[in-house]
């Protein structure tokens, strides 16, 4: 009998990794969890610091998400949404149109982020042949930009490292320059900020708008670029910027939905309402694959008519709509209300600012932090913002490391990525801060850096 590493090993590709050294190397066996701590096979407690991937928000095995899967499996596991309703599908919508930015009405539901935003993408396109604008077919996208791994959502990414080899199956989209306060030339962090940034964009939309459909962003914080943080007022303006130029908007609130940025969605930082929002990740508290695409009565009301008019829109997925992931969904709602969810994360945020901001380490640089998104820049000179040569793979061996001391993260690049559960307390946040900090300090001043694959094995995207 071989060991579930050794089947492991044997029989599965493993996403965003480097089968030859995943399979040189021990792996960690997780079997079971609780509250925030994931446990191995050793039984061996850790901290899941980056909620098993930016999903979990109230901790592992929650009574009140368990029961709910459990009840509805006394009922149904699954039934199709083509030609029939189901119970908790219809329950979950009505409970999210009461949580969403006012003018988004509808949803569309499907299984993750990708196709969340695939499904925005072919409904921005559809939307304006509907309207009899066929012209206006291209789409706005930020450099640095992650919606995803199916081609149409690589079509409007812009990380190079993920996209570049894939770029002849992919359509092309109109990249404008990232807006981020680290990156920006003016001081940082001011609404002034925020409107120069966005003035490239209206460049864009004022010369092209009769033929550009939508624009598409990461509202706040681009997540998977490594954490990267919007100037205040960006997103805001972009929304009149569209509206100005009779462009769409078309959110990803995938990463930043449910609670990430301090407030339910992003969005609601700067009060505002899009045509499209797109939410996966936090939608079942991480429990089961769910997301939905959200769009205004606008876009609804411009497929409507006739069948034999083929203003229909023909997409649609085996699970759209899953029982049992709605029922999550439902139970995921239901604790934001009844355990003051969103009003006991401003203390939590605010301790981990005040722990971070004791992180004066030598090679740490850029420290952002949007909620409880918080990215930790590494960098070989931080006074000339010289960074580590990217073989080093200093992010991964950080990580590495905070394993030895109990605490599960996962780099992007140089970067330290820490997105704990919503429900950690503050004694946790802290301590979790603490084991990166040390992590950090026995990485890059106590031990001589090198090159070894070993680290990178687990832990480097
Ligand atoms: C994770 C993510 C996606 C993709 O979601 P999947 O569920 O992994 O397909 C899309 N957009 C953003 C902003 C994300 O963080």
């Amino acid at each position: 009998m071989s060991s579930i590493e050794e089947k492991d090993k044997e029989y599965i590709w493993h996403p965003f990794t480097q089968m030859q050294e995943w399979v040189a190397q021990p792996q960690m066996v997780i079997e079971a969890a609780e509250g925030i701590k994931l446990i191995d096979d050793q039984g061996n407690r850790y901290y899941d610091g980056v909620s098993s991937l930016w999903v979990n928000l109230h901790g592992h095995r929650h009574p009140v998400i368990d029961q709910a899967i459990i009840e509805q499996l006394g009922k149904v596991a699954h039934t199709t949404m083509l030609g029939l309703v189901n119970v908790p599908a219809a329950q979950l919508a009505e409970e999210l149109m009461a949580v969403v930015p006012q003018g988004l009405k509808k949803l569309f539901y499907s299984d993750d982020g990708s196709t969340a935003v695939e499904i925005g993408i072919k409904m921005a396109f559809q939307y304006w042949q509907l309207k009899g604008k066929p012209k206006k077919q291209k789409f706005i996208t930020l450099a640095n930009a992650y919606h995803g791994d199916t081609v149409g959502t690589v079509s409007v990414g812009g990380i190079d490292l993920f996209h570049r080899i894939f770029s002849a199956l992919l359509f092309e989209t109109i990249q404008a320059p990232a807006p981020c306060c680290y990156h920006c030339k003016l001081s940082s962090g001011t609404e002034l900020c925020g409107m120069a940034c966005s003035k490239e964009v209206e460049k864009i939309l004022e010369e092209g708008h009769e033929e550009i459909a939508a624009i598409i962003v990461e509202p706040l914080v681009q997540a998977a670029a490594g954490m990267l943080t919007q100037p205040p007022g960006y997103l805001k303006r972009l929304r009149e910027i569209t509206e100005k130029y009779n462009v769409l908007l078309l959110v990803d609130e995938v990463a930043t939905g449910f609670g990430r940025t301090g407030k339910m969605f992003a969005c609601d930082n700067e009060e505002v309402s899009p045509d499209f929002m797109m939410v996966a990740k936090g939608i079942t508290g991480g429990y089961l694959p769910l997301a939905a695409t959200f769009m205004t009565d606008e876009i609804y009301n411009a497929f409507l008519g006739d069948y034999a008019q083929q203003r229909t829109f023909y997409h649609g997925h085996s699970y759209t709509g899953n029982p049992l992931c709605c029922a999550a969904g439902l139970a995921n709602l239901k604790i934001f209300r009844e355990e003051k969810v969103l009003e006991n994360l401003q203390g939590k945020i605010e301790a981990a600012r005040n722990k971070l901001a004791g992180f004066t380490l030598k090679h740490v640089g850029d420290i952002r932090q949007r909620g409880l998104m918080i990215g930790i820049e590494l960098v070989e000179n931080p006074q000339e913002k010289i960074p580590f040569p990217w073989e080093m793979a200093v992010g991964a061996k950080v990580c590495k490391k905070a394993r030895e001391h109990g605490l599960i993260i996962r780099p992007i690049g140089s970067v330290v990525v820490f997105m704990p559960p919503l429900a950690s307390t503050i004694t946790e946040i802290e301590h979790m801060l603490d084991i990166i900090y040390l992590s950090i300090r026995e990485i890059t001043e106590d031990e001589p850096l090198q090159y070894d694959a070993r680290d990178v094995a687990a832990v480097m995207i």
